[in-house]
């Protein structure tokens, strides 16, 4: 998002820019209007995603853990605890539980199992999506944000069917990831963006590729929270990335171990060459449904499953981030997730508060309604259809929020007319405008950037 500032001393050359600029958003309008949607089906098989996902698999799977709940330790790699299902449960149970009611509805508290999908969006997941909506069952993605970024329409049909989306990083190697926290972050954040652009939304919940065990060390765990993430690993593995090519009757096996818990969170993959998942995924719904499970999506609204296991002497050598690295990128990000919180605007002796929902945060700036902010802070607004612009008055100044991409023009005390280019778009019947811009366009001074994410409250004079 590029924002410069342009003077312009004349109002005819301001007069005339508009026109033009009218005119020309007016054929981009009709432009884009014929161009073919982004979810069409075509974008379903883009190609180039199954390779790297491949090769990711066998150079970093989530195998470490499985390895452990299985029993079984592969001699190259180090075995790793922590999973509180180390303990099968006997076959035999889960034969009762097969022939058990579907619904246990005579107890109060549901049992709840959270379905988790690792690794995706790949060619496996329509499969997965499509047995999911059958079943009338909603689970959790984990995605990786360079699947996400060339499977765009699968990230669009995860979240539109109702299930949740969570954050993966970008492209799952270990030894990137876990070389230093800041690698660690940077992935978040490239994948969080990835998401953000496709849906709108910024995912909270967060999954350590090959859990948290034997990888997260302290600083991991309490940046990640700090910073407003929920770092969730699993309680159930389905064993279906122990190694390539686990069976369905396998997976299924593993899946539906523990049928007694009071919440499950069962580890799955939808990434590439994961079809043997999908394959056993109706049993293990009918399994569960039957052993009196209610299917819910991770949120915020229960502490997060996390292992004990924190990784060894080699973690020591991590370069731990500085406090003016964690000033600047931890603390402003918690903003991110407090959607509880009121955002008040200072301007000069006047102050308005935007109550949550009102406002929203776009790369760091505040987006806010243009009449809310003008009007709380003690100023008038009217709206024109026919130009879909709105005229403001705040602070003695004139202020034209145009949303046909004009963007906000002013009129400073000398009389003359300046320009700020600016995003105003439409929604909801609202002209919404970055926040910084309107204040400047009212002839407010803003502070360093630094005051404007912190504490939900931004200062002008
Ligand atoms: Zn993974």
């Amino acid at each position: 998002m590029i924002r410069k500032k342009r003077g312009i001393s004349r109002r005819t050359a301001v007069r005339l820019g508009l026109a033009a600029a009218v005119l020309l958003a007016a054929l981009i309008y009709r432009e884009a209007g014929s161009v073919p949607s982004r979810k069409s089906p075509g974008m379903l098989h883009a190609p180039g995603s199954g390779g790297a996902a491949e090769g990711r698999n066998s150079a970093s799977p989530d195998w470490a853990i499985s390895r452990t709940l299985n029993g079984r330790a592969h001699p190259d790699r180090p075995v790793r605890g922590g999973s509180p299902s180390a303990s099968p449960i006997p076959q035999a149970a889960e034969r009762r539980d097969e022939a058990a009611p579907a619904a246990a509805g005579a107890s109060t508290a549901r049992k709840t199992v959270y379905l988790t999908f690792d690794d995706g969006p790949s060619a496996v997941t329509p499969k997965v999506l499509e047995i999911l909506r059958r079943e009338g069952v909603k689970a959790t993605f984990f995605v990786l944000g360079d699947q996400a970024k060339v499977h765009p329409v699968l990230i669009n049909a995860i979240r539109e069917q109702g299930n949740a989306i969570g954050n993966h990083t970008y492209n799952h190697n270990y030894k990137d990831l876990y070389s230093g926290f800041t690698h660690f972050w940077s992935q978040i954040k490239r994948t969080e963006e990835t998401i953000r652009q496709i849906t709108g939304e910024r995912p909270q919940l967060v999954r350590a590729p090959g859990g948290t065990a034997g990888h997260f060390d302290d600083t991991y765990f309490h940046l990640m929270k700090q910073a407003g993430y929920l770092t969730t690993d699993w309680t159930a593995d389905s064993g279906d990335s122990e190694r390539k090519g686990v069976p369905a009757a396998e997976i299924l096996k593993n899946s539906v171990r523990d049928t007694r818990s009071a919440r499950v969170v069962l580890l799955l993959h939808d990434g590439s060459g994961h079809e043997e998942s999908a394959k056993a995924l109706p049993k293990i719904i009918e399994r569960y449904k039957a052993a009196g499970y209610v299917f819910k999506t991770l949120d915020g609204s229960s502490v997060p499953v996390q292992f004990k296991a924190r990784p060894g002497k080699g973690a020591k050598a991590r370069a731990k981030p500085g406090k003016a690295w964690i000033a600047a990128n931890i603390a402003p990000n918690a903003a991110l997730f407090a959607p509880g919180q009121p955002l008040a605007v200072e301007a000069g002796k006047a102050e308005a508060v935007l109550q949550p929902g009102e406002y929203r945060m776009e790369n760091g700036r505040y987006i806010v309604p243009l009449r809310a902010v003008v009007e709380r802070l003690g100023g008038q607004v009217s709206w024109n259809t026919g130009t879909r612009s709105g005229r403001a008055v705040l602070n003695g100044r004139t202020i034209m929020a145009d949303a046909s991409g004009g963007g906000l023009v002013f009129s400073a005390g000398s009389g003359d007319q300046r320009a700020i280019v600016s995003e105003v778009t439409l929604g909801g019947g609202a002209i919404w405008v970055p926040l910084g811009d309107l204040l400047e366009s009212a002839g407010y001074r803003l502070p360093g950037a630094a005051s404007a994410s912190e504490a939900q409250r931004v200062r002008a004079s």
